[in-house]
C-alpha cells in the first residue's frame, strides 16, 4: 500500500491534482503550437489515449494566437481537455499581448532559469503570476537542469567555495535547482498568487540524481510535484529509464503527476508516452487504466507463434475497445484478462484471471480450455481460437460489468 506524500489540491482547468486525487497522466505535444490544425488533431490523439492534461508550447506570438482556435477545434469534437501553456524567455509578452489565449490556457509553465537575467527576472516572472493572479490559473514552476537559474546556481557556488569541506559540483547543482524552485514558488505567493495555484517540477535526466532531488523537495514543501526524467531518451530506452527513476519515487509517495518523456521514433505516434505513463502507474497498483493482460513469456514449449499473436491481438482489441468499454461498462479497467503459452501455468494462471485461455504447448492436446471466475467455462478447438476467445471475453464484460451499470 503506497501512502501518498500529503500535499494542497490545485485545479487545473478542472483536473484536481494532489495527494487527495488520483496521480494525473500529462503529455506534450510536438507539432509547431502556431499550426493550429495539427496542434488540435495531436492534442486530440494524446487526449484519446488518455492524456487528463496537454502541455503546448507557447513560443512565439503566432503560437500564442492560435491558442484559441485549438481549443476551439477540440471543443467541436466534444474534447475539453485542459491545456498548458509552456513559455521560455517571452511569456511575460505573450501572455500580456494575448489575453484570451492567457484566459483559455488552464495553466501556465514557468522556468525560473530562463525569464530573464537581471533586474528583468523579477519583472518578468512578476507579470506572468499577475496574469496568473488576473485570469485565476495556476501556475508550475518548471525548473530544468539544462536552463538552471544561472544567478542561483553562481550563489550556491560561491557559499559552497567558502565551506571548509564543500560539495560536489553535482551535490551544488541539486541543491540549486530545488532552492530555484522553493524562492520562485515562494516569490509568487509573495506577489499574491495563492499557495493552492502553484505545482513545482525539477526535472533532471539522470535517475538517481532525480531521485535526490525529489526527496529534497517532497521534504522541504507541501505543493504538488509534476514528477518526469526529462530527456528520457527514445523508444526502449526511454521507456526503462523513465520507469526506473519514476517508480521509486511514486512508491514512496512522491508525484501527484507525471509525464514520460519520450523522444518518438520517426512516424511513430506520440501517444505511446501516454500509454507508457499510465503503465508505469498501473504496473505499481497506483491507478488502473485498463484491464490488465498476463501473460507468460513463452518458452520451449511454445514453439510457434500462435501464442505471441494472441497475446498482442487481445491487448491490442482490448486497448482499441477502452474508450468504448469504459463509457458503457463501469469497473472494466479492473478486470484481470489471462493469455498463457501450456499447460504447466496456463490453467493456474487462468483461474486467477477474470477470464484466461490457456493454449497448448507443443505436443499437448491441440485444445485450450478458457476459464471465467476460476471456473472452466468452455474449451476451444480449431482455426478459430482467436476469435472465439474475443467473442467470449466480449460477451464476459457485457454480462459482469454491463449488469453493475444496471445495478447502480
Ligand atoms: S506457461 Fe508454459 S509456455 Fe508459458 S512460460 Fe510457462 S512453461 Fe512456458
Amino acid at each position: 500500500m503506497i501512502t501518498r506524500r500529503p500535499t494542497v489540491t490545485v485545479n487545473v482547468g478542472g483536473v484536481p491534482v494532489g495527494s487527495a486525487h488520483p496521480i494525473v497522466v500529462q503529455s506534450m505535444t510536438n507539432t509547431d503550437t502556431a499550426n493550429a490544425e495539427a496542434t488540435a488533431i495531436q492534442v486530440a490523439q494524446l487526449a484519446r489515449a488518455g492524456s487528463e492534461l496537454v502541455r503546448v508550447t507557447v513560443n512565439t506570438r503566432e503560437a500564442a494566437a492560435a491558442i484559441p482556435e485549438i481549443i476551439a477545434r477540440l471543443e467541436e469534437v466534444g474534447l475539453n481537455v485542459p491545456i498548458v501553456g509552456d513559455f521560455h524567455y517571452n511569456g511575460h509578452i505573450l501572455l500580456r499581448e494575448y489575453p484570451e489565449t492567457a484566459r483559455l490556457l488552464a495553466k501556465y509553465r514557468i522556468n525560473p532559469g530562463n525569464v530573464g537575467a537581471g533586474q528583468h527576472h523579477d519583472a518578468n516572472f512578476a507579470t506572468m503570476i499577475e496574469v496568473a493572479k488576473e485570469f485565476d490559473k495556476p501556475v508550475r514552476v518548471g525548473v530544468n537542469w539544462g536552463s538552471l537559474d544561472q544567478q542561483v546556481l553562481a550563489r550556491l557556488m560561491d557559499e559552497n567555495t567558502a565551506q571548509g569541506s564543500p560539495k560536489s559540483g553535482t551535490d551544488v547543482m541539486i541543491d540549486a535547482m530545488v532552492i530555484s524552485a522553493l524562492e520562485s514558488a515562494q516569490y509568487a505567493e509573495s506577489l499574491g498568487l495563492a499557495h493552492d495555484r502553484i505545482l513545482i517540477s525539477v526535472k533532471v535526466s539522470s535517475a538517481p540524481e532525480l531521485w535526490q532531488v525529489y526527496r529534497k523537495l517532497a521534504a522541504q514543501c507541501d505543493y504538488p510535484l509534476h514528477l518526469g526524467l526529462t530527456e528520457a531518451g527514445m523508444g526502449m530506452k526511454g521507456m526503462v529509464a523513465s520507469s526506473v527513476a519514476l517508480a521509486p519515487l511514486l512508491t514512496e509517495g512522491i508525484g501527484d503527476t507525471i509525464r514520460v518523456s519520450l523522444t518518438p521514433e520517426p512516424g511513430a505516434s506520440r501517444k505511446l508516452e501516454v500509454e507508457v505513463a499510465q503503465q508505469i502507474l498501473q504496473s505499481l497498483g497506483l491507478r488502473q487504466f485498463l484491464p490488465q493482460v498476463t501473460s507468460c513469456p513463452g518458452c520451449g514449449r511454445t514453439t510457434s507463434s500462435f501464442f505471441q499473436e494472441l497475446a498482442q491481438k487481445i491487448q491490442d482489441y482490448i486497448r482499441d475497445a477502452m474508450p468504448d468499454w469504459k463509457a458503457r461498462y463501469p469497473g472494466v479497467e479492473e478486470m484481470q484478462v489471462a493469455v498463457m503459452g501450456c499447460i504447466v501455468n496456463g490453467p493456474g494462471e487462468s483461474k486467477h484471471a477474470n477470464i484466461g485461455i490457456s493454449l497448448p504447448g507443443t505436443g499437448e492436446d491441440p485444445r485450450a480450455p478458457v476459464y471465467q471466475d476460476g471456473k472452466l467455462l468452455t474449451t476451444l478447438r480449431g482455426p478459430r481460437i482467436a476469435e472465439d476467445f474475443q467473442d467470449l471475453l466480449e460477451t464476459y464484460v457485457e454480462r459482469r460489468y454491463g449488469l453493475q451499470e444496471v445495478r447502480q
